[in-house]
């Protein structure tokens, strides 16, 4: 990666980033100069270790405590932001540039922690809506949706052949065609569906299936079973 200058870091942003430093006694030293542009400089979503290499690819030497002690000042100082507030390990902090960046939200995959970037103007709208029924004056936000990224919501899921005595699963896919599928939901079996396996029978023999919300019970062979795609749920 190349280090690309976004911001002169000079002017505006030193004064402020100046005043934040001397209300928490100290000074604006030439290093902390350094880190405010390299900092500042910084592109998309990144951790202390980033902003390390970054240091040392244009010949400096700070220590990662320094940087910490900084990142938290220039946060301070609103030219960046924590990114993510739930995922991963509290160490390993990510944020953003915010200063004169155009504003925008995230989609946060709980299991690999990738993230979609977005800015829909309704959700926006409505936020000030909701604010001002409050009687707040909305000062800022930052919101965070969390779920599964299509990556790994395909690695989560498994034929039905898989799936464990009493362990409850939900039905994601049918497959096989337009015949399978229908032989299929004559079974009781559609997707969304909530289904239990009961027993199996052993040497590659049928599944007695439960559907969880009709209590009823099937018996389905294997072979069709491998075309039912399950996830395993946390409900119930
Ligand atoms: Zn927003
Ligand atoms: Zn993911
Ligand atoms: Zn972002």
């Amino acid at each position: 990666m190349t280090f690309q200058e976004k911001v002169n870091t000079d002017g505006k942003y030193q004064t402020i980033f100046a005043k934040v430093v001397k209300k928490h006694g100290g000074r604006l030293t030439s290093e902390r100069k350094t880190l405010l542009h390299t900092i500042c400089n910084m592109q998309g979503h990144f951790e202390a270790e980033d902003i390390l290499s970054a240091l040392k690819k244009q010949g400096h030497q700070v220590s990662l405590a320094t940087i910490y002690r900084n990142l938290s000042l220039i946060k301070d100082a609103g030219m960046i932001r924590r990114v993510s507030l739930t995922h991963g390990d509290p160490s390993r902090m990510q944020f953003e540039c915010t200063w004169e960046q155009q504003h925008h939200d995230h989609l946060t995959c709980i299991d690999c922690g990738k993230k979609v970037e977005f800015n829909y103007s309704a959700i926006e709208v409505l936020q000030e809506t909701l604010a001002k029924e409050h009687g707040f004056i909305l000062t800022g936000h930052h919101l965070e949706l969390l779920g599964l990224c299509p990556k790994c919501q395909e690695k989560s899921v498994t034929p039905l052949t898989d799936i464990q005595t009493n362990q409850i699963a939900k039905i994601v896919r049918l497959d096989g065609g337009k015949e399978i599928i229908s032989r299929l939901h004559d079974f009781g079996l559609y997707k969304g569906h909530l289904i239990r396996l009961i027993r199996r029978a052993p040497f590659g023999g049928p599944l007695l299936i439960e559907e969880i919300h009709s209590k009823a019970q099937v018996m389905i062979a294997r072979k069709l079973a491998e075309y039912v795609f399950i996830q395993e749920t946390a409900d119930e």
